[in-house]
This record gives structure tokens, C-alpha cells and sequence, in this order.
């Protein structure tokens, strides 16, 4: 096995976890939305959240090898921030923002998966990767398409002298 192909495992088997601690924070996140298009955003997510989790199982099958998780200690951080955005009450722009961390995070980590999955001729990871990779990038434009209510609307909105720092 070379060293390329060490890497590419490790990242599937961080990225693999990644997905499952997202598969449990989703539902959480659209319970906290107010704005109804980024409540059904994130229930749409969850249902690809869960491809995403098989496709990297069927990634593994193809490699002969079994799917293996490692702690992501990146996605961790980033849904404790997130938790925190809902427990104070933050916010859709600001639940907006950490959903955005989330979703910049998984199209660098699958970027490049699917960069080492090209060196590495392996055709059918190549093309399970993008479909993903692409699910990820429709769902950050979608953030963005809703951020823009959404912030309109904060920027609107009066908070109580009580609220702020
Ligand atoms: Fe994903
Ligand atoms: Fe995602």
C-alpha cells in the first residue's frame, strides 16, 4: 500500500465519523430554526447526510477495505459551536454561519478525497466523492440564498438592551 493511499483511508475514516456526528446534530439544528426554508434546508441535508454515510461505506467496499471511523475532532469543535449558537438562542444568520463552517469543512475534506481518488485510479471513489462534493456545494449555496432573508430581517429586528454582550 503506498503512502497516498494510507492518507486517502485515514481522510474516509475522519470524514466517515465527520458524517455521523452530523447525522445527529442536523435534527437539532432544524428544531432550532425559526426560518421555515432553513428548517426543511436541514431535513433535506439529513436525508443526503445519510448518502453521504453510505456512499463512504460503498467507498470502503470498493477498496476491499472495512469501513473504519476515526474521531473528526474538526467536526466535533465546530457542532459544539453550533450547540452553543442554539442554546443561546443566537439566532438563524448565526445558525446559518456555523452551518456554514460545517459544510466549508466537508468540501475541503472531500475536495480532497476525490483529488487523491483521481491520483489513485480509483474510478468508482471517484465518482461517489463528487456526488457528495456536489450535494455539499448545493447545500452551502442554499445557505446563502437564505441567509440573505434572514440577516434582512435580523438587521430589522430591535434587541433589548438586556440581550446585548
Ligand atoms: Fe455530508
Ligand atoms: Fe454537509
Amino acid at each position: 500500500m503506498s503512502k497516498l493511499n494510507e492518507t486517502f483511508l485515514s481522510g474516509l475514516s475522519d470524514i466517515y465519523d465527520a458524517e455521523k456526528q452530523l447525522l445527529k446534530a442536523l435534527p437539532k439544528m432544524s428544531q432550532a430554526a425559526e426560518n421555515e426554508s432553513l428548517k426543511t434546508g436541514f431535513e433535506t441535508h439529513l436525508n443526503e447526510t445519510r448518502q453521504h454515510v453510505k456512499r463512504i461505506e460503498q467507498i470502503f467496499e470498493s477498496l476491499d477495505e472495512k469501513p473504519e471511523a476515526k474521531k473528526c475532532k474538526a467536526m466535533k469543535g465546530l457542532l459544539e459551536e453550533g450547540s452553543e449558537v442554539i442554546e443561546k438562542e443566537e439566532g438563524d444568520a448565526a445558525l446559518i454561519a456555523a452551518a456554514q463552517k460545517v459544510e466549508h469543512y466537508e468540501i475541503a475534506a472531500y475536495g480532497s478525497l476525490k483529488f487523491w481518488a483521481e491520483v489513485l485510479d480509483e474510478d468508482a471513489a471517484v465518482h461517489l466523492l463528487e456526488q457528495t462534493l456536489n450535494e455539499e456545494r448545493a447545500t452551502s449555496e442554499k445557505l446563502n440564498e437564505v441567509a440573505k432573508t434572514v440577516s434582512q430581517e435580523e438587521n430589522e429586528e430591535e434587541t433589548a438592551e438586556s440581550d446585548k454582550g
